[in-house]
């Protein structure tokens, strides 16, 4: 079997050496353990702070082993009990074409009806993250208005759809004219091409001029930087900012220069960080509301997807530079 490891650590934007592609003896199967075909394997951003040798919610990936993620494969040998060959699942063994890991560590999928894949995008973890993070961090309510960073991506894409299905306006920001185009098929009210020339800032008082409103209620940070601080300039009185990501400084020690920070304190705006395993206990309740969302029409699934296992590096690095509309996948 073949997986990815990680051979050095970035300094920066990654690149291709510090990857490997490494051959690996096929395990044994111990009682209890599945084997399972890997189909799908997600890149997400979040994979880039693995590869620092920092502190953090989850520990960094070790050199020169497996780089784990989320992935969706088919059982090919079962000694668990519960789980037979065919079932499909979803386990956190990516970056590798072959997993091999006890069976209470896989999940069966969610009987909804949709391409499998689509439980690491819009039914997965990036569309718990913009549920849970829109309706319990953010408390959006109907009426508010929304402002969604990474607009097209897989969280934003989500966001924004979450957004209208609950009756609240929504400007989403996108790098260029393709992406935009989807975020306002997707339903959002008036869209920003945060790469078009100009300070976001004015661009954001343009979108809301457009639609007749003042402010921002919320703010769905994906982004950082420059999207951080033009919410902050537009932000209503008590406005709620979550904080979900910040892709614009991943790759880079850049301090952020924000000029509105201290409008935090006279909007008494209130930031929140968000991470999606924090919810989790509340997965029943999002593939009840999604899974009906989604039966009514009001929902679209949109994925980029890379051929094969040799693709996962380009995969992923393909997020940083924009190369992805909806949720990036490769499929094995
Ligand atoms: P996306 O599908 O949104 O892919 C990343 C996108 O970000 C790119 O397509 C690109 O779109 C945009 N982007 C990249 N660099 C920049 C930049 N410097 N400035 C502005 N936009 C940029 O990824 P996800 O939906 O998976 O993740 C979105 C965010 O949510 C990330 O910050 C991620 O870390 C975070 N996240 C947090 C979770 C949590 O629990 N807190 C869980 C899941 C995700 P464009 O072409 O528009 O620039």
């Amino acid at each position: 079997t073949r997986a990815w490891t990680l051979q050095a650590r970035p300094n920066g934007m990654p690149v291709a050496t510090d990857f490997a592609l490494i051959e690996m003896p096929a395990a044994a199967l111990q009682d209890g353990e599945v084997r399972v075909a890997n189909r799908w394997l997600s890149v997400d951003p979040y994979m880039r702070g693995r590869m620092n040798d920092v502190k953090s919610y989850v520990p960094p990936f070790a050199l020169g082993e497996p780089m784990q993620g989320g992935a969706i494969g088919e059982v090919i040998e079962s000694k668990a009990d519960g789980i037979a060959v065919g079932d499909m699942v979803q386990h956190f063994l990516g970056w590798r074409d072959e997993a091999v890991l006890p069976g209470t560590q896989v999940q069966k999928l969610p009987d909804l009806a949709v391409p499998p894949q689509q439980f690491l995008g819009l039914l997965g973890m990036p569309g718990m993250t913009a549920y849970f993070g829109l309706l319990r961090v953010a408390e959006a309510k109907p009426g508010d208005v929304v402002f969604v960073s990474a607009a097209a991506g897989a969280v934003g894409s989500t966001v924004v759809q979450v957004a209208k299905a609950s009756g609240m306006t929504v400007i989403g920001s996108a790098g260029g004219a393709d992406k935009c185009a989807l975020v306002t098929s997707l339903g959002a009210d008036a869209v920003i091409d945060y790469k078009s020339d100009g300070p976001l800032v004015k661009k954001l008082m343009t979108a809301l001029g457009e639609i007749g409103k003042d402010g921002i209620d919320v703010y769905f940070d994906n982004v950082g930087g420059e999207h951080l601080d033009a919410a902050l300039a537009t932000g209503n009185m008590h406005a709620r900012f979550a904080i979900c990501g910040m892709i614009d400084i991943y790759n880079s020690a850049k301090p952020t220069e924000l000029r509105y920070l201290a409008r935090l304190i006279g909007m008494r705006i209130r930031m929140t960080g968000l991470l999606v395993s924090d919810h989790i206990g509340h997965a029943a309740e999002f593939y009840r509301v999604m899974g009906g969302w989604l039966a009514e029409g009001k929902l679209h699934n949109s994925e980029t997807v890379f051929d094969g296992l040799d693709a996962m590096p380009e995969a992923f690095l393909g997020l940083f530079t924009g190369g992805n509309t909806g949720k990036m996948l490769v499929k094995v």
